[in-house]
């Protein structure tokens, strides 16, 4: 007797049809992720607008592709659905995606538009017949206004990664964008969160959306833990070093605010023999693509990225996200430590902040729904302890190269009088002991601990600074005020005891804009001249030059290429170079707030 079995796959339960059914085979998915199961029966079922809220990493794609490829016309040439989304990057994995579910359905045709590249070509190829458009909303406008593209008869508008896309100022070409579009349509949001913007788009644009969340609003991933680290704020890049160092076997991408900050770090990584590199939009396509192949093969180990440029990155396995500072928007915090935690793996979320800094921490808590733990970096002498097991566990781990075979003899005759127990001490002293001695005279980094230099707040929680400008260049305490006002986005109320001496003047703020004040002056000129400004530690006296750094540094980078080499002699140039370079290389706020162009 033969037996049938009637199989029904989760995801023919869901409505789907046999071409996409046959292509999710291919691609592996077994069963259909939350937001999956939610949404794409109430698509299937009927054209109505829904707002799905999920973070990143939850399979928000195919939530909206199946059902979008399940009515597309693939009969008719004409363009029946747009997918807006923030990057270029993002544009080009959402269509390979598509292109993935619909390989079944002959004639649908998937084409991406974004910035950097041809405008021409991308023409050429809508011009071919697509039905569906993915594009970044720049380049979307761009193609509307020299009427390239032809958006008037969709059918289905897709917002997928609004809340980025609205964080990187796109919600004039998104408004312009829809208003090309016939109001007939369906317009699907998908969003990691939900801050007013994205309201406010749901509310103007669209009609009375199914509302589906997975998980808890804004909230991250469960499997993340999120801690917190207090430095003083010159401290920051020797904190990285030491957070890295503690954990040798870190996979990890570090978030700054800006492209310099990114550029910077990175830089200083790699000159300390740190498998390190950065990634922000100032690279070219090629050097980022050639990045993302190092990263993900792991011959990167910290990758230092600007968030709009990390959005793309899908890699899974990141075992820690390091905010080397906390983002603008405290959204973003979702989507940064939503790269760890993948896949049903563990991730740590770090954040190195200053004192000034330590209540946004509340901000993010509430955000996020999970609360931080306040961390101590580490001493050297445990980051020391922490690498030394790590030696003896990759030695213990390492593929025996027996080419050294036929060397043994005479290695054995000149270790001969050792014992094991000596032969191991000698071993780890000659692999150790350099980056023991480095990081044996290390200071304490933690800003509540013994160095309390650099804090310089006043009792009354303001910050008082030098700034050598004064009346010779034509200021009187008013217009100084109404001058650092501007280039410090300051209100009134924040500045005080603006005091202008001949040649240098003095003014306060308060303290939490201690940060934002030295950056906007880092590199500040003034009808050529530059323009410099310290914190004042007595209230007017000295001014003498900058800060002045503390050289009498420690801990080097203690990184080889363990993945791809096991484990090697460390070069001698890693222990070079002073834990406190690159110090201060804190916010740039002020000045950056509104130039989203050095987020990319
Ligand atoms: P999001 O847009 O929510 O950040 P993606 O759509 O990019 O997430 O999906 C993340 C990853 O999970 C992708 O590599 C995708 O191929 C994979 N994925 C999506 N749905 C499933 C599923 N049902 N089963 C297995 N893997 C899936
Ligand atoms: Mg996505």
């Amino acid at each position: 007797m033969r037996l049938i079995f009637i199989y029904m796959n989760k995801f023919e339960e869901l409505g789907l049809g046999e071409a996409i059914i046959k292509a999710v085979n291919d691609m592996g998915f077994e069963t259909p992720s939350e937001v999956q199961e939610k949404a794409i029966p109430i698509l299937l079922d009927k054209d109505t607008d829904i707002v799905a809220l999920a973070q990143t990493g939850t399979g928000k794609t195919a939530a909206f592709g199946f059902p979008l490829i399940e009515k597309i016309d693939s009969k008719s040439k004409i363009t029946q659905g747009l997918i807006l989304s923030p990057t270029r990057e993002l544009c080009l994995q959402i269509t390979n995606e598509l292109k993935n579910y619909s390989k079944y359905i002959p004639g649908l045709r998937t084409v991406a538009i974004y910035g950097g590249a041809s405008i021409m070509d991308q023409a050429k190829e809508i011009k071919r017949g697509a039905q569906i458009i993915v594009a970044t909303p720049g380049r979307m406008q761009d193609m509307i206004n020299r009427k390239m593209v032809d958006i008037t008869n969709i059918d289905y508008c897709i917002l997928d990664e609004a809340d980025e896309m609205l964080n990187m100022g796109f919600y004039e070409d998104i408004s312009a964008i829809l208003a090309d579009t016939p109001k007939e349509k369906s317009t699907w949001l998908f969003s990691a969160t939900m801050p007013r913007e994205v309201s406010t788009i749901a509310k103007r644009f669209m009609h009375d959306p199914v509302e589906i969340t997975v998980g808890h609003k804004n909230t991250g991933s469960e499997n993340v833990s999120h801690e917190y680290y207090v430095v003083n704020s010159r401290d920051r890049y020797a904190a990285l070093k030491r957070l890295s160092d503690a954990n040798p076997d870190i996979f990890s991408v570090v978030f700054c605010r800006t492209k310099r900050d990114t550029q910077k770090v990175a830089e200083n990584l790699i000159g300390d023999g740190y498998n390190a590199a950065a990634l922000h939009g100032d690279l070219s396509q090629n050097q980022r693509d050639l990045v993302m192949k190092s990263f993900r093969n792991r011959q990167i180990q910290m990758l230092v990225a600007t968030d709009v440029a990390a959005r793309g990155i899908d890699v899974n396995d990141i075992t820690h996200v390091i905010n080397y500072q906390l983002p603008d928007e405290i959204e973003t915090y979702t989507h940064r430590s939503g790269r760890t935690g993948r896949a049903g793996k563990s991730g740590v979320s770090m954040v190195i902040v200053s004192k000034s800094e330590v209540r946004k921490i509340k901000s993010v808590e509430r955000i996020i729904k999970k609360s931080f733990e306040k961390k101590e970096i580490p001493s050297g002498e445990e980051i020391c302890q922490v690498q030394l097991f790590h030696l003896a566990s990759d030695i213990g781990k390492a593929e025996i190269n027996h080419e050294i075979d036929s060397y043994l003899p005479s290695i054995n005759e000149v270790l001969e009088e050792f014992s094991k127990e000596e032969l191991i001490k000698k071993f780890f002293s000659v692999e150790f002991s350099r980056f023991h001695n480095y990081y044996k005279k290390s200071r304490d980094l933690n800003a509540s601990g013994g160095d309390r230099e650099g804090d310089s707040y006043n009792s009354d929680g303001s910050t008082r600074y030098f700034i050598n400008v004064g009346e010779k260049d034509g200021f009187d305490w008013m217009t100084l005020k109404d001058f650092l006002k501007e280039v410090l986005e300051l209100g009134g109320d924040s500045l005080s005891r603006v005091d202008v001496k001949e040649s240098f003047s003095f003014f306060n703020t308060n303290s939490e804009y201690q940060e934002r004040v030295l950056s906007v002056f880092e590199d500040f000129k003034m009808e050529g001249r530059k323009v410099n400004v310290e914190i004042s530690k007595d209230s007017g006296r000295s001014r003498g030059g900058r800060r002045r750094r503390d050289n009498g540094g420690s801990g080097g980078g203690f990184k080889g290429k363990r993945r791809s080499d096991g484990f090697k002699p460390k070069g001698k140039k890693r222990f070079d170079s002073n834990e406190d370079r690159g110090s201060r290389s804190g916010g740039d706020r002020g000045r950056d707030r509104r130039k989203r162009s050095d987020r990319r």
